[in-house]
């Protein structure tokens, strides 16, 4: 464990430390997984209209302490207002009321259909939850990425104990506390524990019975080592380097609207920001005239009612300054600003100069494509402009990374941007716009390659947080199965010819008559 035994929160804007939070010990956190998993056992079997209700109950008190809520977010994060609630809280409503009316239908068992051999049974699936969810998340949409974890896996009938991240421990606490006081709920459904990754370490280590982790792909290999250890099942939803492809017959101010938001909303701390431009090469120079155009238009860092604010942590910065930096080296040329000044973050400076981390949004062309801006995820408001001559061209480009988290395609035609859409290998797609896809509550989210496994959101999303229970049921009253000792030559001849018409290539009647036999015998028992 760590030798601290608390951790500070610091303003973003100004540097200010905000708050102060005990580090739990590891025997501490074991306690926390021991009352979970007590939790757990009663809330396993509550019925589906209890957990709705608690869903509508959390989404009623999110209204009532909404401007609080945007309030604490802001305050953690740095982000600007509009980016709280349309990001951070809108997408966690449409989630919460999701599932409170589907709930019940997404869990309940599904019949299935039962083969021949098996004539007589019953078949079906049922859910049952996992027991007890580590959720890690981190701090870009400190809100949206814990919240929303959190009540798929209850509303699964799970226990859950969240970490949130360091760096936005004050979200945390306003999350938990959305629980707090209710006081029907087993206690210990929901836990908080605060800390750094060595906290996440210590809560892997108490044995959850399935880990959820939003963060960085370097952590995420670090967990699914750590859970290898003990085989608990991960969900993994890590990093992004999103294409956005421009068609030459795109709307091209849309787009180029779209191409500047989708660059720079939240500052580019954004895991589906798209972080590569790829402009077909006939519309190249109209759009780049675009974007350059309305990012001079931003508010940044004009506080929280501007468009775009500082970075959340000083140390983001030196990231993306360095991608920026090592481009204009290898002969990039920089569109937007026209001065860009902006100089690495000093770790020696004193807490009150580093903060705000402000940086200015980027567009840059000219760039070659091993450059560690167009490999590695930026997390900054940086646009990288490449321009592309063919489809199968840019695809191809496009799929040439580690990572698949979301896309964006632009064009008229609907059906190449369809077609677009099914060959990039990413988990998420959305065409003639950009991010929106990921709140929609519909739809499962998740990552390829290198940016994740498995999915949440949608039906599949509460499905992941459930164990999958398949069972079949015998009618029978029979004292023998067919299959059972002893074996008879008769049963062994009935049942090759079976297979040999109904699975060989064999004209319908023949499957018939070569089915015949093995149904009279299954009928006289
Ligand atoms: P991070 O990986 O540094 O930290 C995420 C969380 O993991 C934090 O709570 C941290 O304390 C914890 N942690 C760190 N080391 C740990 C360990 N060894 N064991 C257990 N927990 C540990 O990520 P971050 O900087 O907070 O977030 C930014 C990253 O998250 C970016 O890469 C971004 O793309 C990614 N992200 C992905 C999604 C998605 O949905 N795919 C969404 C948002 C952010």
């Amino acid at each position: 464990m760590t030798a601290k035994n608390y951790f500070l929160n610091y303003n973003p804007v100004t540097g200010e430390e905000i708050g102060k939070y005990s580090i739990p010990s590891q025997s501490e956190i074991i306690k926390a997984k021991k009352s979970a998993t007590e939790a757990s056992q009663f809330w396993k079997d509550s019925s589906f209209s209890k957990r709705s209700e608690l869903l509508k109950e959390i989404r009623k008190k999110i209204i009532a302490n909404l401007t609080e809520l945007i309030e604490t977010i802001c305050l953690d994060t740095g982000k600007v207002q509009l980016e709280a609630l349309m990001a951070d809280i809108y997408p966690s409503l449409e989630i919460l009321y999701y599932y409170e009316k589907n709930l019940a239908d997404i869990l309940q068992p599904e019949k299935r259909k039962t083969p021949l051999t098996a004539l007589g049974n019953k078949s079906w699936v049922e859910y049952y939850p996992r027991g007890v969810v580590a959720i890690i998340s981190p701090w870009n949409y400190p809100f949206q990425l814990s919240l929303v974890p959190i009540i798929t896996a209850i509303a699964a009938g799970n226990a859950v104990i969240y970490k949130p991240s360091e760096e936005t421990p004050l979200t945390g606490e306003k999350i938990a506390d959305l629980f707090a006081d209710i006081t029907r709920l087993p206690s210990g459904l929901l836990q908080i524990i605060q800390g750094p990754g060595e906290v996440g370490k210590g809560l892997i280590e108490s044995g959850p019975d399935m880990i959820f982790f939003t963060g960085s792909v370097a952590t995420g290999k670090k967990i699914m080592a750590q859970a290898a250890k003990k085989l608990i099942p991960v969900e993994l939803e890590l990093g992004g380097k999103d294409p956005f492809i421009v068609l030459k017959d795109a709307p091209l101010a849309r787009a180029a609207t779209g191409a500047v938001y989708g660059a720079f909303a939240n500052t580019g701390q954004l895991c589906v920001g798209a972080e590569r431009f790829y402009v077909q090469e006939e519309i190249a120079e109209e759009f780049k005239e675009l974007v350059k155009e309305k990012t001079k238009e931003l508010r940044v860092n004009q506080g929280p009612k501007g468009d775009i604010g500082p970075l959340t942590t000083p140390q983001q910065k030196n990231k993306i300054i360095e991608q920026v930096e090592e481009a204009l080296a290898k002969g990039a040329n920089i569109i937007e600003p026209d001065n860009f000044t902006s100089s690495l973050h000093d770790n020696n400076i004193s807490r009150e100069e580093a903060y705000p981390a402000e940086i200015q949004p980027v567009i840059l062309d000219n760039l070659e494509e091993d450059l560690k801006i167009l490999q590695e995820e930026t997390f900054g408001p940086v646009m990288p402009i490449l321009t592309f001559s063919s489809v199968d061209e840019v695809i191809q480009r496009a799929n040439n990374s580690h990572l698949g988290l979301n896309s964006s395609v632009w064009s008229k035609d609907r059906q190449l941007a369809r077609r677009i859409a099914r060959e990039l290998e990413t988990g998420n797609c959305m065409i003639n716009d950009v991010i929106k896809n990921v709140g929609n509550p519909y739809l499962p989210f998740g990552g390829v390659k290198m940016s994740g496994i498995g999915r949440y959101h949608g039906p599949e999303g509460l499905k992941n947080f459930s164990n999958t229970k398949s069972i079949m049921l015998n009618k029978s009253q029979a004292e023998k199965e067919l299959n059972w000792f002893p074996f008879k030559e008769e049963v062994y001849q009935d049942l090759k010819t079976y297979l040999e018409n109904y699975y060989g290539d064999r004209s319908l009647l023949e499957k018939i008559s070569g089915t015949i036999p093995l149904l009279l015998r299954f009928l006289k028992g």
